[in-house]
């Protein structure tokens, strides 16, 4: 699994879309919803919390709001 940056797993990093995208780890309960809807974009690391894929610019920003709208702790931020 590659991170779209490396040094920030989690964020926040903002995208080519420009949207920037950050997970509160301590929030994160590791469901994987995120990863099911916008999987692309986020994908959980060893330690069970989601991070932002290298990938993440392969998803629309629809689909990535989608995923925000769907974390069931509100642990994903975009602005
Ligand atoms: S939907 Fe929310 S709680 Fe679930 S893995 Fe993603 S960020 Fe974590």
């Amino acid at each position: 699994m590659a991170f779209k940056d490396a040094s920030n797993p989690s964020g926040p990093v903002t995208l080519e879309n420009g949207l920037t995208v950050a997970v509160d780890r301590t929030l994160c309960i590791g469901c994987g919803g995120c990863t099911a809807i916008a999987s692309n974009t986020f994908g959980l690391d060893g330690e069970g919390k989601s991070t932002i894929l290298d990938t993440a610019d392969l998803d629309a920003s629809t689909v990535i709001n989608s995923a925000v709208s769907g974390c069931p702790v509100g642990a994903i931020s975009v602005n």
